[in-house]
């Protein structure tokens, strides 16, 4: 069977509206949560607001749809879901009132599922950064945001939450029983003036709300966390070693993050903040070595030394039922975007993902727990789940020279007003 043969996961599909008898079973499955680590949520200008209304979260882990759940209690939601959320489990999720849509894909589709959501009058719960953060800091945002929110027309709510990334970090996930934890929910468009409101004054008011950064409130608040390992796995996401330059040999266990080419050593402290054993520290918190990676790959690719080539194994997830094993493929990776080349069944596939269709990418660290780094590669049918076969790579630097190729693409078009993307925003901001 060749790959067009695959049932593709039917994505036009209208939203459930959530069933009544699921969501007791909802809150009940929540709320201990949000006792569990002692949750205070401060609202602000929410007082009368009833659904529907669209409401925005920052995204860092599991306990988010949790903690959103009780937030909005007792109402109804739709919460867009990735399609990977729902292998084996389509028809629960469908009835707790899920959408799927696939990672970075502009999709026309949602508009109208959204729109269906408003019209049931329940509330449209987006995670716009479309990934758990990587290190506890606010992600880039899709343009394509804040047309959805305008074209809705409905109050707009963010509900950004503190503590769980460190709770729970991406790269090493686990409760790690911090607390106490907070979030702030805010309605920052009324319905009176989403009628009226620019699109970049939307745009505005979102970014305005989407700032955080865990590590930095977790030290400002003094949240102590006591776990033993919670520096293991680090690494992952701290791939270049500040001292000696070098890439892909860090280390951690325990409360250390270690570089294997220098020897250098840095414990991370119960209040997430690190020290080297010996020497100067070149950064006490782990988003500012985070970011200094992101500029060294920035200077990679302004100099044209970015590339990226490997062997990689593929499976794609056309539909909910599971992986299909593609077997091998080259990846390759550098300033024409991806491309993804493999046989499949005697079938020569050749994929391309240009820079302009990709703000960010996702990735996974072990994926499933068994299958190794991973960065999946979207179109509007499939997700293609690609494996390097080789240790001289770090799944974060590919995340990071995604996320920058597209900001320098930007960039560039930006600065004419007749080029490509200049018209798309326009048009997109025209009301
Ligand atoms: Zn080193």
């Amino acid at each position: 069977m060749g790959q067009k043969e695959f049932k593709r996961f039917n994505m036009i599909k209208p939203p459930t509206r959530q069933r009544s008898f699921l969501m007791p079973i909802g809150w009940l499955a929540c709320f201990p949560a949000k006792w569990l680590h002692r949750y205070t949520i401060t609202k602000v200008n929410m007082e009368g607001l009833k659904p529907p209304y669209l409401l925005l979260c920052n995204h860092n882990a599991f306990l988010d749809l949790m903690i959103t759940t009780t937030a909005i209690f007792p109402h109804r939601a739709n919460y867009i879901a990735a399609i990977d959320g729902f292998i084996g489990r389509e028809w629960l999720l469908r009835q707790a009132g899920c959408i799927c849509k696939r990672k970075f894909t502009s999709d026309v589709q949602l508009l109208y599922q959204l729109r269906r959501v408003v019209k049931n009058k329940d509330i449209a719960v987006i995670f716009p950064e479309a990934r758990y953060s990587l290190c506890g800091t606010t992600s880039d945002l899709p343009d394509a945001l804040f047309g959805i929110t305008s074209y809705l027309n409905v109050p707009v709510v963010t509900l950004i939450m503190h503590g769980h990334h460190v709770n729970s970090p991406f790269w090493n996930t686990g409760g790690r029983g911090a607390k106490p934890l907070e979030a702030t929910m805010t309605q920052i468009i009324t319905a009176e003036e989403a009628a009226l409101i620019s699109n970049e004054e939307v745009a505005k008011r979102i970014k305005e709300k989407f700032v955080y950064d865990d590590f930095a409130w977790q030290r400002d608040n003094h949240i102590k966390i006591k776990y033993k390992n919670r520096a293991k796995r680090l690494h992952r996401i701290l791939y270049k070693c500040p001292n000696c330059n070098t890439e892909y040999k860090t280390e951690s266990f325990k409360n250390i993050i270690r570089c294997k080419a220098c020897g250098k050593n840095w414990i991370m402290s119960e209040y997430g903040e690190l020290s080297a054993s010996s020497g100067d520290t070149e950064f006490t918190h782990i988003p500012d070595w985070y970011e200094w990676q992101r500029d060294k790959v920035k200077e990679e690719i302004k100099e044209g030394r970015y590339s990226f080539s490997s062997k990689v194994i593929v499976r794609s997830l056309p539909n909910a039922r599971g992986h299909i094993n593609l077997g091998e493929g080259l990846l390759t990776h550098n300033s024409n975007g991806f491309k993804l080349v493999g046989n499949y069944q005697g079938e020569h596939y050749e994929i391309k993902f240009p820079v302009k269709s990709m703000y960010a990418c996702h990735i996974e660290y072990n994926y499933l727990g068994k299958y190794g780094d991973c960065v999946d590669l979207n179109t509007l049918t499939d997700t293609y789940y690609c494996y390097p076969q080789t240790d001289e790579f770090s799944v974060t630097k590919l995340a990071l020279a995604t996320e920058e190729l597209f900001k320098l693409y930007r960039e560039e078009q930006c600065k004419n007003p007749d080029s490509e993307y200049s018209k798309s925003l326009v048009s997109r901001f025209r009301k």
